[in-house]
């Protein structure tokens, strides 16, 4: 089903977490997505088939082949990107190739067929900085380059440099969006994000390995909020040119967190709190708190987040709990 105003989005990244939820959220108001993803991350689980959606398995690397579906498409959202502190503790070079080159040549492409382009960044570029709510004019307080955590941060601080001047110097139309922790169904445990890892472990009666002395804080944004705060943006002629927070502002501490994990699964699991140099290898730095101010988005587009720690937490123990007993079947 296609509607007459219907458009065709490429997704970098589409079988990953948020971008397969964007993917259902665009399909089911009627427009057509070309997902591209190499799957390293995402999954090809993420997505159903749908008569107005082609995915195509490939890497934002192959330059041939995301030329070909930039050109294809009306409007490009960027959300490819290896993701995830420990992988990028444990492979900073794949991390940075990924999110330097491959974000330079899906810019490029949109510059040549001069296509609107979203692309992700990441909370993380705010590095260090703790102070309260944090405004995307905030300072960004830059971790040391010699600790590989933070060459996330720095290759993404680097996309949005370079989409920003494509758009300063060329008139490419770019959204710039700095995605806080994000959770919800299908988000993976295996990459290190402390939710699905908590509730993983809460499930199998493990300890819940609590980081550092767990008085660091979080807001957590479910995915569906998120993906609303993405489809507005791009609906937004206003919002080119511009970077925008996207996060929730409820906070909590990590340790709090494993206590609230414990109570929604009626798990018996204790807490173990883990010193940070035996919970990742060298190369490893926290943050004390992160978390975002969204007036901007909201002065916009209307936007804020609807869904409270305690429903998400509901959902992703349940979607856990129906992904651990088809395993069993
Ligand atoms: N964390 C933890 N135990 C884990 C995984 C993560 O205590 O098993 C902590 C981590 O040190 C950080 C917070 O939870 O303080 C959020 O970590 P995550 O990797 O989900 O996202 P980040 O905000 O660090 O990018």
């Amino acid at each position: 089903m296609t509607n007459a105003s219907s458009r065709t989005y490429l997704i970098t990244g589409g079988s990953g977490f948020v971008g397969s939820h964007l993917t259902d959220a665009l399909l089911a108001r009627g427009d057509q997505v070309l997902v591209l993803d190499n799957l390293s991350t995402g999954r090809a689980a993420n997505l159903r088939p749908h008569p107005n959606l082609r995915f195509v398995q490939g890497s934002i690397l192959d330059e041939l082949v995301v030329d070909e579906l930039v050109r294809r498409c009306d409007v490009v959202v960027h959300l490819a990107a290896a993701v995830g502190v420990r992988l990028i503790v444990e492979e900073p070079l794949r991390s940075l190739t990924t999110n330097i080159r491959g974000s330079e040549i899906v810019i490029q492409a949109a510059h040549r067929y001069r296509k609107k382009i979203l692309v992700a960044s990441t909370s993380e570029i705010y590095g260090k900085n703790s102070s309260g709510p944090l405004r995307e004019d905030a300072d960004r307080i830059l971790g040391n380059t010699g600790i590989v955590r933070w060459a996330y941060s720095t290759a993404k601080a680097v996309d949005e440099i370079v989409a920003n001047a494509y758009h300063h110097e060329r008139g490419l139309e770019t959204i710039v969006v700095r995605l806080f922790n994000t959770v919800g169904p299908r988000q993976s445990p295996a990459y290190g994000m402390v939710i699905p890892r908590f509730v993983q472990q809460a499930l199998a009666g493990l300890p819940l390995t609590v980081h550092g002395d767990g008085t660091q804080t979080r807001c957590f944004a479910h995915v569906a909020d998120v993906v609303d705060a993405l489809l507005r943006l791009l609906g937004s002629p206003e919002a080119v040119g511009q970077t925008f927070n996207i996060g929730s502002a409820q906070e909590v501490s990590i340790l709090e967190l494993a206590k609230l994990v414990i109570e929604h699964t009626g798990s018996t699991s204790g807490v173990d709190l883990v010193p940070y140099d035996e919970a990742y290898r060298k190369g490893f730095e926290d943050m004390t708190r992160r978390v975002p101010d969204t007036t901007k988005i909201r002065e916009l587009t209307g936007w804020v987040p609807r869904r409270t720690l305690d429903e998400i937490l509901t959902e992703v123990v349940k979607q856990a709990r129906e992904e651990l007993a088809a395993a069993l079947q």
